[in-house]
């Protein structure tokens, strides 16, 4: 995600478009590895004012998860947006929100990550209509109902009955 700005370090004001497809490394998050699938997008453009650069960017990753709900491998695809500024090195400070370069050439492949892992919903459903797991037998209640959810209604009914009686005595 390395991008060549020359041009644009001689012509203050002006913006250039990028655009930038290729596979993404695995990444470390929160204990986690993130595996990627297929290409990772980014396109925007940058303007340089003299001092800093500031890139305008859309991005899109998709990565391997899990179902929240029925524990399935699934593949999610996110799409955000972004927008970070660039300072050359030398000039950065240790409080400055600013993504260093050098030379003339932005790596935005921190900036990348940084706003993937901002925008990474914590759970993701392999499908809005997902029934997920029986709780108590485990069964992928997807494929069919379980025979614990008939045991329920039953023990229900008979409760109910139960009540029935109770009230009935009284
Ligand atoms: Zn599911
Ligand atoms: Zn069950």
């Amino acid at each position: 995600m390395v991008v060549s700005v020359n041009e644009a370090l001689r012509r203050v004001g002006e913006s250039f478009p990028f655009s930038w497809e290729g596979k993404l490394k695995p990444q470390n998050y929160a204990g986690e590895t993130v595996a990627f699938v297929g290409t990772g997008k980014l396109s925007g453009a940058y303007v340089y004012d003299g001092k800093t650069f500031r890139v305008d960017a859309e991005a899109e990753a998709s990565y391997e998860t899990t179902c929240a709900r029925c524990g399935k491998p699934m593949v999610e695809t996110l799409a955000f947006s972004f927008t970070e500024h660039f300072v050359r090195s030398v000039f950065k400070t240790e409080d400055d929100e600013l993504y260093p370069y050098e030379g003339e050439r932005l790596d935005m492949t921190e900036a990348f990550f940084d706003n993937f892992f901002l925008e990474m919903p914590m759970t993701t459903v392999c499908s809005e209509t997902c029934k997920g797991l029986c709780p108590v037998c485990g069964a992928d209640l997807n494929l069919g109902q379980c025979d614990c959810s008939k045991n329920k209604t039953d023990a229900r009914l008979s409760a109910l009955g139960s009540l029935l009686n109770d009230y009935k005595e009284v």
